[in-house]
């Protein structure tokens, strides 16, 4: 039962371990022993090596096993290591005070990363736990257990579902059999996301009763039954979890990931929308996280994963950040109200759930307080703005009843007392003003006996050993009173107490312990109350949260001069766009280029050396198309985009060194999909694709990507650093050259990157260039720069080879063959003289 007993009789306490500890099976298990939680076995052994705590032996006459604590004070810092290292923790508390016999215990937590929801386990991010399923496709289900926030999709593609899990990065996931299961599968999953993967329950009618359960009925929404296993599934788990608690959860919102610009993980990551490449670089988000509560990060954070496909929606966001860049008192006005708010979402999610602390009750309070404020400030506003304020309006007085009810600045724990304030509950200020009476005796008690005993010294005392006692010094002995009683002798004092001292103790404790259960009574009753405003209170949330955003992207804009964009169709123009986070870094010395895309140019193919700004510019495209369907202002002077169905992105070449999958694996992987994906409605951004394999081939595959890509009619920013492409333009209608500018400058030592993106072709790679900047060795350059004018020649050979293949001798005249041994020689004699200049110049 427990590794490392002797015999098979456990102590008793030892057999409430194993029986709680059997009773959950994945977690480990912390058992409250005093002021140590304890865990025993081969759990004590993981817990120390995890923890760094020792590991100790609990022993008797003939038994011994492993046993490692932490103290109780400091569970949270552990139950947190805990869950990093990817272990689900039970804590089975005291639950009664000990006594002679075995102390009760229950479990009271079950901690795991997907549903942690106390404060200080969180981070301000969405928590999502994620279950997938699969049946008719495959079914996601996502639930943030800290604000209720339930959402579910049907994907048809493994790739689809999992740009969806990477997007919401859900910190658990629960997988059906099915695909937990398929161990290549599960392989790959794991691979990619380096998540908890928990067991729990996916059975079709199992999940039925789950849904009724939690939501009262089976939403018709969800048809597949792959939807409904996966949807049952986190419920069930959560409720687990949660023990029974899951009233934050109101209904389940099933999101068309159709309904939506399509952006890949890929996209979402070479576009550096959340995650730096690079440990300290900025994000996009870093750059718009202008957002002041905790509430309208995550909404933003949303919004920047579900990037909108409708007008109408993205006018009317627009319509709402415009108004506020031009109001700047109203701007102003709104963040600082919004800054002095709590995360009203989590608030309303503990609010429902009856789980809020007195405290948390009290900054519920603080944070609607700032509502009416809110209503009036937007009082002349239309649209979204209107809406937002309609919705913070609607919620009836629920911070009047807080108020009566709860003191100002009320405890942690409700237990404890002193939480609810006086007058509001008859019976407790009767409890209450009789515990008062009998301290006013006390507190008299030492005036009255002095005059009574004509003891000047005489002094009322209390210590936790003899509760309250009356204390008379050496010389005055004799003239003690016959109703007292000596408790103590002190070697020149004597305590005393007398019967009606004691009474009046046990009043004051007897009054105290009811009044603190009372004051618990009527907080329950209050929490009760306050549960019945959940819905209207995560309707308040969500307008805090979305009049957060448009503030902050109406901050944004103002602060950094960005520009509302028109939508438009079939074509996009930025003028002097920039790219919003390079911009931030480079101070004022960023270069703004101007774009323009549209049915006789939807490819620009852009060339220019290493260094030069290529993939500055193309996400720069790519990103002001992002803002602008995610309804806010972009980085340019003027902008006039069309609504794009995908942005779909091939940059850089990043290494899947967890999947074991090679550079070019990769990158032929992604490219695969744009393939596959993209529309004449798509934004496609290619740098340097074909680069992870030897030149031709990727030349080869380059050039067949682009044809294939121009075929699509997809707006299409190709960057290369193979100028043989540069001639497609000739061959193609609708393929047009670019270049970044750069110039040799003999006298500054090498190239002056200008970041200038200028019509046609570059002239050539200035690869070796670039590599002597990096301060590559010079005999090194020289070589390289040899290398390659031998190189340019075999290219050339090969191209006389191809021509003389060509040639039908039998038709030719002994003048033409001269003609064309004579042009051959002089391209070859060209050639050489460019080669050598070329050498002399490096
Ligand atoms: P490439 O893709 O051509 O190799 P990058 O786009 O990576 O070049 O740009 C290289 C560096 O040049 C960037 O890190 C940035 O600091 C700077 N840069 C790029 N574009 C600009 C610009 N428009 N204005 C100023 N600096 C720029």
């Amino acid at each position: 039962v427990l590794k490392g007993t002797g015999s098979g009789v456990l102590p008793p306490m030892l057999e409430q371990y194993v029986a709680l500890r059997d009773a959950h099976p994945d977690f480990l298990l912390l058992f409250q022993v005093g002021d140590f939680y304890e865990t025993f076995g081969e759990d004590a052994e993981r817990a120390a090596r995890l923890l760094g705590i020792a590991l100790t032996h609990k022993s008797s006459k003939d038994f011994s096993t492993p046993m490692a604590g932490v103290p109780v004070r400091a569970l949270d810092s552990n139950v947190e290591r805990l869950l990093a290292a990817g272990v689900r923790v039970a804590v089975a508390d005291q639950i009664e005070e000990p006594g002679s016999g075995l102390v009760e215990r229950r479990v009271t937590q079950l901690l795991t990363p997907g549903t942690v929801t106390e404060e200080r386990h969180l981070t301000a991010d969405e928590n999502y736990l994620g279950a997938v399923a699969t049946g008719d496709g495959y079914g996601l289900a996502l639930l943030d257990v800290s604000t209720g926030e339930f959402r579910c999709a049907a994907f048809h593609t493994r790739t689809a579902l999992y740009d969806e899990l990477a997007r919401h990065r859900a910190r658990e996931v629960l997988l059906a059999p099915e695909l937990s299961g398929n161990a290549a599968l599960l392989a790959d999953f794991q691979a990619r996301f380096p998540v908890m993967l928990s067991p729990a329950n996916f059975d079709e009618e199992g999940a039925r009763a789950e849904l009724k359960a939690v939501l009262g009925e089976v939403p018709g929404s969800l048809g597949s039954a792959a939807l409904v296993r996966a949807c049952g599934a986190v419920l069930g788990y959560a409720r687990l979890t949660q023990q029974g608690r899951l009233e934050m959860v109101r209904r389940v919102v099933r999101f068309e990931p159709g309904a939506h610009m399509r952006l890949p993980d890929a996209a979402v990551r070479a576009l550096e929308v959340f995650q730096a490449q690079s440990p300290q670089g900025v994000t996009l988000m870093d750059v718009l996280a202008e957002t002041r509560t905790a509430g309208g990060r995550r909404r933003l954070r949303a919004w920047l994963r579900a990037p909108l496909l409708d007008e109408l929606s993205i006018r009317s966001r627009l319509d709402a950040v415009e108004t506020l860049t031009r109001a700047s008192d109203l701007r102003g006005a709104v963040r600082a109200l919004l800054y002095r708010a709590h995360d009203l979402e989590r608030l309303a999610a503990r609010v429902a759930t009856r789980r809020a602390s007195p405290r948390e009750v009290a900054s519920l309070a603080r944070t609607l307080d700032l509502l009416p404020e809110a209503v009036k400030l937007l009082d002349a506003q239309d649209g979204l703005l209107a809406g937002i304020r309609a919705r913070l309006g609607a919620l009836p007085d629920v911070v009047t009843l807080i108020r009566a009810a709860l003191v100002d600045d009320p405890p942690i724990r409700a237990g404890e007392g002193g939480l609810i304030r006086d007058g509001f509950h008859a019976e407790l200020d009767g409890l209450r003003s009789e515990a008062l009476g009998h301290r006013a005796w006390l507190a008299e008690l030492e005036t009255s006996e002095r005059a009574r005993t004509g003891i000047g010294s005489l002094k009322v005392g209390f210590n936790n050993v003899f509760g309250y006692y009356l204390e008379v010094n050496g010389p005055h002995l004799g003239k003690v009173p016959a109703d007292y009683r000596q408790i103590a002798t002190l070697k020149d004092r004597a305590r005393f107490t007398r019967p009606d001292l004691r009474e009046r103790e046990r009043e004051i404790a007897r009054l105290e312990l009811a009044a603190q259960r009372l004051e618990l009574e009527v907080f329950t009753e209050l929490r009760e109350s306050l549960a019945a405003h959940a819905e209207g209170l995560a309707e308040a949330a969500g307008a805090v949260a979305e009049l957060d955003v448009l503030t902050a992207l109406a901050e944004i804009a103002v602060e950094s001069g960005w520009v509302r964009p028109q939508t438009v169709s079939g074509r996009a123009h930025l003028v002097q766009a920039r790219h919003p986070v390079v911009e931030r870094a480079t101070g004022g010395r960023f270069v703004p280029n101007d774009a323009e895309l549209g049915p006789n140019r939807h490819t620009l193919l852009l060339t220019g050396p290493n260094m030069a700004g290529k993939s500055t510019y193309l996400r720069t495209v790519a990103l002001c198309a992002l803002l602008h369907q995610v309804g806010s202002f972009v980085p340019a002077d003027r902008a006039e985009l069309p609504i794009y169905d995908a942005i779909h992105t091939r940059i850089g070449a990043s290494d899947d060194l967890a999947g074991g999958r090679s550079t070019f694996m990769v990158e032929m992987s992604e490219l695969a999909s744009i393939l596959h994906g993209a529309t004449h409605r798509s934004l496609v951004i290619l740098d340097e694709v074909g680069r992870g394999t030897s030149t031709l081939d990727g030349l080869a595959i380059a050039q067949a990507a682009l044809e294939h890509l121009h075929g699509t009619g997809a707006h299409t920013l190709f960057a290369t650093h193979y100028f043989e492409l540069t001639r497609l333009e000739a061959e193609h209608p609708g393929l047009v050259n670019l270049h970044v500018a750069a110039e040799e400058d003999e006298a500054a030592g090498g190239l002056t990157f200008y970041h200038q993106v200028i019509p046609g072709a570059a002239r050539q790679s200035y690869g070796v260039e670039v590599a002597r900047l990096a301060g590559l060795p010079a005999p090194v350059t020289t070589r390289a720069a040899r290398l390659l004018t031998a190189l340019n020649a075999g290219g050339d050979d090969r191209r006389l080879r191809r021509e003389l293949a060509a040639l039908d001798l039998s038709r030719l005249t002994p003048m033409q063959a001269l003609e064309i041994l004579h042009t051959w020689q002089r391209e070859a004699q060209r050639a050489a003289e460019g080669g050598e200049r070329e050498v002399r110049n490096l």
